[in-house]
C-alpha cells in the first residue's frame, strides 16, 4: 500500500469507524467482525461425526467447527457474497486453532481446499475454501495443495436439490492428479450439509491412491443440536 493510500484509509477509518457485521457496533482495531461476536460462535464439539453424515461413502473423518447460527451465517454471507477475503482468513485461522490438537492425531500429508470450477473462479475472483485452507494450513503447519484436486464441470447449484440428487450431481465432478507420495488428505470447505461434495472429492483422491481422506468444514447446519442430543442419548 502506498503512503497516500495508507493515509487515506486511516482517515476513512477515523471518519467512518469500521462497524462489526454482526452487532453493528463500532470496532476498536478489529476488522470485519468484533472480538465479542467472534467469541460467540458456538463450537459443535461433535468430534469426528463422519458416521452421521448422509453421504460419507468415501470419507474417513469429518469435523465441523461451529453450528450454523446467526453469527456464523453473517460471516459466511460476508465471505461468499461480499467477497471478503478477510473473513475467510479469520475463519481459517480460528478453525486451525480450534482443531490443532484434534488434527495432530491424523498424520495428514496435505490440506486440500474443495476446488471451484475455473470459470466460477474467474467470475468470483477467489475460492473461499482455498482461503480457509491456506489459513488453516498455516496454523496446523501442514502444506495446502491446490494443484492436486480439480473440478471437472460446472455443477448445478446444490441448494435446491435433495440428498440423492446432490450425490448424483456431484458424482465424477472432480478429478485428482499428481498426488505424489501423499496418502493422507484433509479436505476443507466452508459448510457441510449432506457431504456429497466432500465425498465426491474423496472418491477422486482415492481413485488416485489416497489411503485416508478426512474433511473439515467451518460450519454445519446439520444435524441440529437437538438431533445430536438424540443421537447421544440413544447411544448412552
Ligand atoms: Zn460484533
Amino acid at each position: 500500500m502506498t503512503a497516500v493510500k495508507w493515509l487515506l484509509s486511516g482517515l476513512i477509518d477515523l471518519l467512518y469507524p469500521p462497524i462489526c457485521i454482526s452487532c453493528e457496533e463500532r470496532m476498536a482495531g478489529e476488522e470485519v467482525i468484533c472480538e465479542y461476536c467472534l467469541s460467540g460462535l458456538e463450537p459443535t464439539n461433535l468430534g469426528n461425526w463422519v458416521e452421521n453424515i448422509t453421504n460419507h461413502d468415501h470419507l474417513d473423518y469429518a469435523y465441523s467447527g461451529w453450528y450454523f447460527d446467526e453469527i456464523f451465517q453473517q460471516m459466511v454471507h460476508e465471505m461468499k457474497y461480499q467477497e471478503s477475503r478477510m473473513v475467510a482468513e479469520i475463519f481459517g485461522h480460528k478453525l486451525g486453532t480450534l482443531l490443532r490438537n484434534e488434527l495432530s492425531t491424523l498424520s495428514i500429508d496435505s490440506v486440500i481446499p474443495v476446488p471451484l470450477h475455473s470459470a466460477r473462479l474467474r467470475e468470483r475472483g477467489f475460492n473461499q475454501s482455498a482461503l480457509l485452507g491456506r489459513a488453516l494450513s498455516e496454523v496446523i503447519s501442514i502444506a495446502c495443495s491446490e494443484d492436486i484436486l480439480f473440478r471437472k464441470r460446472n455443477t448445478v447449484s446444490q441448494t435446491k436439490l435433495g440428498a440423492d440428487e446432490r450425490k448424483q450431481n456431484m458424482s465424477s465432478a472432480f478429478f485428482a492428479k499428481d498426488i505424489g507420495d501423499y496418502t493422507r488428505f484433509l479436505l476443507i470447505d466452508d459448510i457441510l450439509t449432506t457431504g456429497s461434495t466432500l465425498s465426491a472429492c474423496a472418491e477422486a483422491l482415492k481413485s488416485e491412491g489416497a489411503q485416508f481422506v478426512g474433511a473439515v468444514t467451518a460450519g454445519t447446519p446439520l444435524p441440529t443440536k437437538s438431533t445430536i442430543k438424540d443421537i447421544q442419548n440413544a447411544e448412552a
